[in-house]
């Protein structure tokens, strides 16, 4: 394949033309056709400000309402409510489709694109070939280089395509395999096009969130009122209650107002700790985790949407002074003090996940503290007195 070579890239790394030519020999012999896949793959060139991008590592931790200033500004907010009345006719035809209302499509749309205007300027075989070669996560991103060639091959995708950085594709910023399965041509020009067409990029969000088990009756969820001497350790995904159960722990709306009441199953959470508001979240808010793994994602694109259907601002008060996010190496401390107080963290990588967060909660509550699983700067100078050689 010589046409490979001429696209060479001055930094390209040693091995990146024969494993560009391995990935088209296994695409043709899975059946794609060589007329679209050569000339893709042959386009191809390595990024290293995507290497780059995918290695940097963030400095700090996202705060809850930094996060949500960020993302949902008084622009986002209006300009997502004309486009509810703009699109109306069209959402309303996709919403008795699948069962996904026109606020929640609407709102993810300002969060993955802002409504079609940043949709990332890598080519999108260059960036995924790049990621598969060299990432610490090549075999997922090997995958989503053929399904994005198979999508090529469909017509689907131009073969010198935008995406991001990461390969996220159009308005929606679907990886390839979600683009692949669940994409949806509703305008039906013969064509999946989440580039330029908006009853495409709208529908397919409804077509993969339908999938994922949205339930049409529901809602994502909402802000609630937790009772004084509430046991902060129900709180978290891990915890699900009924409704009727959580009324009878004394949870009310904000405005105090009871909870009705149900069988429907919820958890509660608490995006800024003990002190910071907390939402109770149904079934629909873990649907909008399978779009995006993040508690402040969802919770953000949650907000969204309520605000784009004509809803205020949340109950609870932003604090007049947020306090400062922790760095990753505070949270490396935070994990490391933890582990050598026999709190089990796993690997301490400044990461937040699941398993650090218990770790807190059961340390917090052999403390006596409110067990919210937050870590704050009051903790870290808590563990750093307890353990007074400790790391960090
Ligand atoms: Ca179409």
């Amino acid at each position: 394949m010589a046409v490979l070579v001429t696209n060479q890239a001055q930094s390209e790394p040693p091995g990146f033309a024969d494993f560009l030519e391995q990935i088209r020999a296994e695409a043709i012999a899975s059946g794609m056709p060589e007329a679209s896949v050569s000339p893709a793959l042959a386009s191809a060139v390595f990024l290293d400000r995507v290497v780059y991008l995918d290695q940097r590592q963030p400095e700090f931790t996202q705060t809850f309402w930094r996060y949500l200033e960020t993302r949902i500004s008084a622009a986002r907010i209006d300009q997502g409510r004309s486009l509810l009345v703009a699109y109306q006719p069209l959402l309303d035809d996709i919403y008795s489709r699948y069962g996904v209302p026109p606020q929640m499509l609407v709102a993810l749309w300002g969060m993955e694109s802002d409504y079609g205007r940043i949709q990332g300027d890598f080519s999108c075989v260059s960036a995924l070939s790049t990621l598969a070669f060299d990432s610490r996560r090549s075999s997922f991103f090997r995958q989503q280089l053929m399904a994005l060639l198979q999508l090529i091959a469909r017509g689907d995708v131009e073969t010198y395509a935008q995406c991001s950085w990461a390969g996220a594709v159009g308005q929606p910023q679907f990886i390839p395999t979600t683009f692949r399965d669940y994409a949806v041509d509703f305008d039906g020009d013969g064509r999946r096009d989440l580039f330029y067409d908006v009853p495409d990029v709208l529908a397919s969000a409804a077509s993969y969130l339908s999938a994922r088990g949205w339930d049409p009756q529901g809602s994502w969820g909402h802000e609630v009122m937790l009772p004084t001497g509430f046991d902060y350790a129900e709180t978290g995904l891990d915890v699900q209650k009924t409704l009727t159960q959580w009324r009878a722990l004394g949870v009310s709306q904000p405005n105090g107002e009871p909870l009705p009441s149900r069988d429907l199953m919820a958890s509660i959470l608490l995006p800024a700790g003990a002190s910071g508001p907390a939402f109770m979240v149904y079934k629909n808010f873990r649907v909008i985790l399978a779009w995006n793994n993040s508690i402040l994602y969802a919770l953000a694109v949650g907000h969204l949407s309520d605000r784009l259907a004509g809803a205020g601002p949340l109950w609870a008060q932003r604090p007049m002074v947020d306090p400062d996010p922790l760095s990753r190496q505070d949270v490396v401390t935070i994990q490391v003090l933890l582990s050598q107080l026999g709190y089990e963290t796993g690997e301490p990588d400044g990461l937040i996940g699941p398993k650090t967060q218990r770790a807190i909660r059961a340390y917090q509550k052999d403390a006596s503290l409110p067990a919210d699983g937050f870590p704050d700067a009051a903790l870290l100078a808590l563990l750093r007195s307890r353990v007074p050689q400790g790391g960090g």
